[in-house]
């Protein structure tokens, strides 16, 4: 049996007091490896090491940083097969989204060591006769990124290199149940020779997440995870005005104009929905689809949702693998039937075995049911009629969230309207709700998130705006 232990300022650590968590495959149950798990004592060793390892790292010319993260994107790419086999083990994602999980983390490594040499403060005119104004833009010291179990590899490398990038200490808490992809990532960067102190990988729960959250030296948290974790977080943290980046959950409409080709909208509908199991932040959980071709298109939808396979992720061929937890399963299941009990149809699907829920089609939902509102974050989409642009919008408007969206048309005009319209942070034309791009600004509305992850927006959280002025000749005061 395998034993990790977890990542403290650069040293491999055993657990002390020995506290030991089984790392699960949610397809069998079966045991992957035994991971010592941090504690909160932890929190407060790893954040002193990232404090001094920061004082030096902030000094350090772009170069530096730059080559780092380039090394790193070096080895993650030698090791993309390696890592994206354990997140089929450990996260039970095929392994398309396994190389995924890695390809973007690279891709993101590479943008990031570009912007080292790019941050930067400005210049400012001033009334002062002579005088220079101007801003340095200083790195915060240690951030405390948290992240969720569904892409558990990308979304954490993305944290830490922004944090890296801009001259911070990260310390790291991956979910309890994908510790070990994060504990990869504390490798790459192991092997990389990136000074102690500047990453710790503590894996634990969420007391964790919560003695990191609360910690006076911690200035910033980035999170992602669910609105409700994302809600607490930011409730601890205002205590202290600590600054949050929170990417949170979505429930995400796909609007489906009448002049769409109907192939094409079924294949958005579906890769939008189902895709690793519809655990998706940006999940097409919210089909809108215009009355006059909705039957036709629910009809098809049904047909391509049966031919997909369900069950173990290693099989090539497989499509919908395992849901991260029997817990998961349980709640799926639990709202599926609150649905029907509401008056939706279940179309197909609303059946389970094992870990693996099959994908789930509720017809007949209208915007007055709970699950018309609800992240039910499994392979579950509905399907709801518009008559018109003006019902699509409102009907897509009608939820707390405002993470990502979609409209399929021909007709440029009504999808710009769509665009204009819609409440969310990111609206993809002919597309699929599921985008992420490193250049992008990556991040929703609402109760899906505050800040932005991708391009100049992390360089505004995780950095600090100082205005300093130069006098050219003595100011002459009032008194
Ligand atoms: P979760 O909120 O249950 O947990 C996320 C992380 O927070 C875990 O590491 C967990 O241990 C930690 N945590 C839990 N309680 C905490 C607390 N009180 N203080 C500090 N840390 C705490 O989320 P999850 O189930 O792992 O992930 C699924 C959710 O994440 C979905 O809602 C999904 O939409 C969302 N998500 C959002 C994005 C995005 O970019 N917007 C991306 C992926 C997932």
């Amino acid at each position: 049996m395998q034993i990790r232990q977890f990542f403290l300022g650069g040293k491999w650590t055993d657990s002390s007091p020995r506290k030991i968590q089984l790392d699960l495959n949610p397809v069998d149950g079966s045991t992957i490896a035994q991971v010592h798990q941090a504690q909160e004592s932890d929190v407060d060793r790893a954040i002193q090491l990232a404090l001094k390892a920061q004082a030096i790292w902030r000094e350090q010319g772009p170069s530096v940083r730059e080559s780092m993260l380039l090394n790193v994107a070096s080895i993650l790419e030698r090791r993309t097969e390696d890592i994206a086999a354990v997140l089929v083990k450990e996260a039970g994602c095929n392994l398309g989204n396994g190389m995924y999980n890695v390809f973007h983390s690279v891709g993101d490594l590479r943008a990031k060591a570009g912007d080292c040499r790019r941050i930067c403060g400005e210049t400012i005119p001033t009334e002062s006769a002579g005088a220079i104004s101007l801003t340095l833009r200083e790195p915060l010291g240690v951030v405390a990124a948290i992240a969720p179990f569904n892409f558990p590899f990308v979304l954490a490398s993305v944290k830490v290199s922004s944090a890296l990038a801009t001259g911070n200490a990260v310390i790291l808490k991956p979910s309890e149940y994908t510790p070990i992809s994060a504990l990869l990532l504390a490798e790459a960067y192991d092997e990389a020779g990136l000074p102690e102190g500047l990453l710790s990988v503590l894996p634990g729960g969420n007391d964790v997440g919560r003695a990191l959250v609360n910690h006076k030296d911690i200035k910033l948290v980035a999170f992602t995870g669910s609105s409700r974790t994302g809600k607490s977080i930011a409730q601890s943290a205002a205590a202290s005005l600590k600054r949050v980046c929170l990417e949170l959950g979505g429930v995400n409409p796909l609007i489906i104009m009448d002049d769409v080709d109907m192939e094409y909208a079924i294949d958005t509908a579906v890769f939008g929905a189902f895709n690793h199991q519809g655990q998706v932040c940006m999940a097409s959980s919210k089909i809108l689809i215009h009355e006059s071709i909705h039957d036709a298109f629910v009809e098809k939808l049904i047909e391509r949702t049966q031919s997909l396979k369900v069950g173990d992720p290693s099989q090539a061929d497989t499509v919908i693998g395992p849901l991260i937890s029997q817990d998961s399963v349980l709640a799926v299941h639990a709202a599926v039937q609150k649905a029907e009990e509401a008056g939706a149809s279940i179309a197909c699907g609303g059946q389970y075995e094992g870990a693996c829920y099959q994908p789930t089609i509720l017809i007949n939902v209208h915007q007055d049911m709970p699950i018309f509102h609800e992240e039910v974050f499994g392979p579950v989409l509905t399907v709801t009629p518009f008559s018109d642009i003006g019902e699509a919008v409102s009907l897509a408007n009608n939820s707390d969230y405002g993470l990502s969206s979609a409209v399929l048309t021909n007709d440029i005009n009504k999808a710009m309207l769509v665009a204009r319209k819609i409440d969310a942070g990111m609206v993809h034309i002919n597309g699929t709700t599921v985008q992420c791009e490193p250049q992008a600004p990556f991040g929703g509305v609402k109760m899906s998130g505050l800040g932005r992850e991708s391009t100049k927006g992390y360089i505004d959280q995780m950095t600090e705006i100082k205005w300093v002025t130069i006098a050219s000749q003595p100011s002459e005061y009032p008194f």
